[in-house]
């Protein structure tokens, strides 16, 4: 993908994917375009695959501990955030760390292990 191809649209405050975005008043999303959170199209919750800044991979990583912790195997943040930052394995771990000590301090068991043994 190039810095220059579009990704999305904003429409006002709403953001949408190529093919859902409507024709008039749209300003293009260039795939250059930085964000500090993923951003999906409000019409077929796409993600608009915009470059991830150091805020938005903190961010991911703290979802992606919280849907660890809250066993929640089908957020968003496991399905499609953390590949859209390319989360590495060893971070993926530190993840699942973070989750445990969070489930300790909830005094609340985690639903691990994860991701699924098989
Ligand atoms: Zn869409």
């Amino acid at each position: 993908m190039k810095d220059y191809d579009v990704i999305g649209y904003a429409v006002e405050a709403t953001i949408y994917c190529v093919d859902c975005a409507p024709r008039r008043g749209r300003s293009p999303i260039f795939a250059s375009s930085e964000t500090d959170t993923p951003s999906h199209c409000d019409t077929c919750a796409e993600l608009i695959e915009e470059t991830p800044t150091s805020d938005a991979y903190l961010y991911v990583r703290e979802a992606v501990a919280e849907a660890i912790h809250a066993g929640r195997r089908d957020s968003v943040a496991l399905t499609v955030w953390m590949g859209w930052i390319e989360m590495s394995g060893e971070v993926v771990e530190r993840c699942i760390k973070r989750a445990k000590r969070n489930a300790r301090r909830m005094q609340v068991q985690p639903l691990l292990p994860w991701p699924a043994t098989r």
